[in-house]
């Protein structure tokens, strides 16, 4: 199996990126996805994280995000606790959807991640493909899609790797500052280059 990353920041495109790669066919794994599943009621990692952090699961037995999000907060001993609960079970639930895929005969499947690069797992990739625009195009859509003020979205970009840091990453540089329709052929180029490896 050939596994490709796909990243980028906050309202840079990548969920836009990431639908035109399946319209091509690609098989997109997204990592928010299965960061999710692995806590859904029922699973080994939501009782692992009741266990270590009492009280955050809701009454209609979902975790509480909230909740959980007060206890991590400002705290990164108790952050790096739940992941130690949440990283192995992401990654186990990626290898099993790897797995799954290859069962199919897909041989070549792309692993979207908002911090591929900042938790290391690029290095990981057969190649990376970055969603970059420039950091004023950023901040302006994520204005607009989040409904945030000028200095809110400053807020939120700075507490990011910023893309230009992470397009040195990059095997490829998807530049989605222009239209969706300036964007669609790299993506396709893309995609092209990623089948063509192996
Ligand atoms: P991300 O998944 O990286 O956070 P999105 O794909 O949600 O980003 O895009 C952020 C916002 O910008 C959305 O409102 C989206 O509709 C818009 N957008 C994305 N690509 C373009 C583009 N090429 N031109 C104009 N707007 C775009």
């Amino acid at each position: 199996m050939h596994v490709f990353g796909l990243t980028g920041g906050i309202a840079s495109g990548k969920s836009t990126v990431s639908r035109m790669l399946r319209e091509l066919g690609a098989r997109v794994l997204d990592a928010d996805v299965i960061a999710r599943e692995v806590v859904e009621p029922g699973t080994p990692g939501l009782q692992s994280i009741r266990e270590r952090f009492p009280g955050v699961v809701g009454p209609d037995g979902r975790l509480d995000r909230v909740k959980l999000g007060a206890h991590i907060f400002a705290d990164p001993a108790e952050r790096a606790a739940l992941n130690a609960i949440v990283h192995p079970q992401v990654r186990a639930a990626f290898m099993e959807k790897l797995a799954a895929l290859e069962a199919e005969g897909i041989t070549h499947a792309v692993y979207d991640v908002p911090l591929l690069i900042e938790t290391g797992l690029h290095t990981a990739m057969e190649g990376v493909a970055v969603v970059w625009v420039p950091r004023e195009v950023q901040k302006a859509r994520l204005m607009v899609r989040d409904g945030l003020d000028a200095q809110a979205a400053e807020a939120r970009l700075a507490a990011q790797l910023s893309l230009d840091d992470k397009r040195q990453h990059a095997t490829w540089v998807i530049d989605n500052s222009g239209a969706p329709e300036a964007t669609r052929p790299q993506v396709e180029a893309v995609w092209r280059a990623m089948l063509a490896h192996g």
